[in-house]
């Protein structure tokens, strides 16, 4: 059985460049590529970040029973939200291929994964502070004025659900985090061996891993969620 990573943050957050170090790291992983109503940004390529779809092929996907799970993401009462989904084919061919599956997706979606799935491992990926969030939003230029204040806002939201993750992540240093992922992605694997047949390496990314589970972060998520609260 392959296990499915879920891997959510607020954009901005560092998490695509975290999930690239990552794939350089690890094997036999797989990445799902979602569907999207949004257009592309950036660089970005059909069939590489996301396969963009119109509206129509994408609700078109939702009635034929496509999708693991899809959300509409940044919408609110005045503005139509993009739709984003994981197709289900990401799943069968990973396991078909014995390889693990990372997906890279927003709250509603990892708390569907997560009913369906229960064995899901997620990771929540958490800028130090609202500051260096708006920061990295601004300075890849890629949005408009509203946009941002859009994405900070959601953040907040999405931010407030980090307690339902198995594992959070702060992105400080980049190279670190990357680290920090990939040790949690090989603890999970190894939780298949018995502790006898753990070399010391193994043991200690456990351990690194082991610091990132949701009960030892608290302490250091309050501060991040205060930063977004009073402003
Ligand atoms: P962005 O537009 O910045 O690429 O992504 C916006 C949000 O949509 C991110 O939080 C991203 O994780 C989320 N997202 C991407 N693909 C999917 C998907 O297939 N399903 C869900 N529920 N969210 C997704």
């Amino acid at each position: 059985m392959s296990i499915v990573y879920i891997v959510s943050a607020p954009s901005g957050s560092g998490k695509s460049t975290l999930v690239n170090e990552l794939f350089k790291m690890v094997r036999n992983l797989d990445f799902s590529i979602s569907y999207t109503t949004r257009p592309p940004r950036g660089s970005e390529q059909n069939g590489k970040e996301y396969f963009f779809v119109s509206r129509e092929e994408f609700k078109a996907m939702i009635d034929a029973k496509e999708f693991l799970e899809y959300a509409e993401v940044f919408g609110d009462e005045k503005v139509r939200g993009e739709y984003y989904g994981t197709a289900r084919r990401f799943l069968h061919e990973a396991e078909n291929r014995g390889n693990d599956l990372l997906l890279d997706i927003d709250v509603q979606g990892a708390s569907k994964i997560k009913e369906k799935i229960p064995g899901a491992v997620s990771i929540f990926i958490l800028p130090p502070d609202r500051e260096n969030l708006e920061w990295r939003l601004r300075n890849r230029g890629e949005d408009s004025e509203e946009v941002i204040r859009r994405r900070l806002d959601t953040a907040r939201r999405e931010i407030e659900n980090y307690s339902k993750y198995d594992y959070i992540l702060v992105n400080r240093v980049v190279e670190q985090s990357a680290d920090q992922l990939k040790d949690i992605v090989l603890a999970e694997r190894l939780k298949k061996k018995s502790r006898a047949e753990l070399s010391e390496e193994e043991e200690r990314l456990i351990e690194t891993a082991q610091a990132c589970r949701l009960g030892k972060a608290r302490e250091q998520v309050q501060p991040i969620l205060d930063s977004f609260r009073w402003r």
